[in-house]
């Protein structure tokens, strides 16, 4: 007997064939799915922008220096500036007497030149004068005692034997003009900031940050400003995921809630499209109303759904195609589970690397450390477990321990915990006193 579909479960009828012929291509490992997500990922294009705001971002260009930084030999030191020469033999109980001849400060330059037993009162980063050649600290001078008995202070007495070059910096020390001091490539950090700022560049070339359109899905989700009813929760995803992608160098746009039905979907995938990512939450398991890989098995291509692990198995991606000026593009979608704990966790073993990437950065794993577990973690289903721990040190050892409960939704155990311990897919489980890996989320010492 034919059967007759209302257009709209026609449409999900269609996709779920598509979905399960992928689905029989089976679980694929952690490796694969990121490799997979990487090769859809492109490194994105450079932009010019004012130097603090290029925090966190990769240099395009090799950086050289026009200057020599620091530009003149100068002092290191408050103090007097001498020939060490003039110095030899001085002690506190003889000390050498030089007429003080001027006094320079940062900033002026010196206009005296000095001659054998002369010094010249001299302040940090000020020029050295013609003929000094070290520069002797106020407190290896009598200019204290000098100051508290009202002493003459067109004269300093030197309390010690100073070599030539003490206290000075010299000219292009720092850097050298023509030098190349910051290497295409490189990450700025506030230290590289400082340095293209010594340099006297107020922009930089670098990669532009990724655009990543952020959308929650399910139809018991209220938004943060809304009061609950009954039945319902709060989105929490979007804001973790949005938080996440800050976090790691992205620029988040919250899409906000899109509902368990194809229109609604199609509408926000629309919305968030031009982007340079999309990431959504739910709606990618097996549950009937789990539409998300309906709509994109028919808006665009699928690559698995899902991954050997645990929390995260059921996990989506694929590229959405859109046509902008006559042009196709494929954005690169990641469907991230709906449990808060299974999409973070998840977002770091895939999403975060993806946007490592567009940046341009090379480094794309997460800081591993080994620990000893100090609970004893079980591994039912020959997945990669991601356990929620606190990584302590103490000694030379770090220890990790669980956060307590493990459930996928239970988002405090990741607000308690500093690391995500792995039970790898070929282990029945882990003892207490096994060593294991942990990916550190935080190194922070306020846990
Ligand atoms: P799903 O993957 O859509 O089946 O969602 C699994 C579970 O995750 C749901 O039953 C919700 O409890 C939870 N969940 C889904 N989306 C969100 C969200 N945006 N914020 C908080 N919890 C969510
Ligand atoms: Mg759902």
């Amino acid at each position: 007997m034919a059967v007759c579909y209302p257009a709209r479960e026609k449409l999900a009828w269609e996709a779920k064939i598509i979905y399960n012929a992928i689905l029989e291509v089976g679980m694929i490992s952690v490796e694969e799915a990121l490799e997979k997500v990487l090769s859809y990922v492109e490194v994105l294009e450079p932009e010019e922008k004012p130097i603090l705001d290029c925090l966190g971002q990769v240099l395009t260009t090799n950086i050289y220096s026009m200057i020599d930084i620091p530009p003149l030999d100068n002092s290191a030191m408050d103090g007097y500036a001498v020939r060490a020469e003039d110095t030899y033999g001085a002690s506190k109980s003889s000390p050498t007497i030089l007429a003080v001849i001027a006094e320079v400060a940062a900033g002026s330059m010196p206009a005296e030149e000095l001659k054998p037993g002369t010094a010249v009162r001299i302040m940090t980063g000020a020029p050295l004068p013609k003929g000094a050649d070290a520069v002797v600290q106020f407190e290896d001078t009598d200019e204290i005692d000098r100051k508290l008995s009202r002493g003459n202070l067109w004269q300093i007495g030197i309390l010690c034997q100073v070599e030539k070059g003490l206290n000075v910096r010299y000219k292009g020390e720092d850097m050298a003009k023509g030098e190349l001091v910051l290497k295409k490539g490189k990450v700025l950090r506030p230290s590289e900031i400082g340095v293209l700022a010594s340099l006297g560049y107020s922009t930089a070339l670098v990669i532009r940050r990724p655009v990543v359109s952020v959308l929650a899905t399910g139809d018991e989700l209220i938004d943060v400003e809304q009061p609950l009813p009954q039945g319902k929760i709060h989105d929490s995803n979007s804001y973790t995921i949005a938080a996440e992608i800050l976090r790691y160098g992205g620029i988040p746009k919250i899409l906000g809630i899109g509902r368990d039905s194809i229109q609604s979907l199609t509408e926000k995938i629309n919305e968030g499209l031009d982007g340079d990512m999309f990431i959504t939450s739910g709606g990618v398991s097996l549950g009937d109303y789990d539409v998300v890989k309906d709509v994109l098995a028919k808006r665009g291509e699928i690559a698995f759904w899902t991954v050997c692990m645990k929390p995260g198995k059921p996990l989506a991606f694929g590229v959405i195609s859109k046509t902008k000026n006559g042009k196709e593009k494929k954005v690169p979608h990641l469907g991230l589970p709906g449990n808060p704990v299974s999409s973070m966790v998840t977002f770091e073993q895939f999403a975060r690397p993806a946007i490592l990437k567009m940046m341009g950065k090379n480094n794309l794993a997460k800081p591993t450390i080994q620990a000893i577990i100090e609970d004893d973690v079980k591994n039912t289903d020959g997945r990669r477990v991601f356990v929620r721990v606190i990584v302590t040190k103490r000694g030379d050892q770090y220890y990790a321990r669980l956060t307590g409960p493990q459930g996928s939704g239970i988002l405090t155990s990741m607000a308690k915990a500093n690391g995500l311990a792995i039970i790898p897919e070929d282990r029945k489980g882990v003892a207490t006193g096994d060593i294991v890996q942990v990916q550190m989320l935080d190194w922070s010492e306020e846990m």
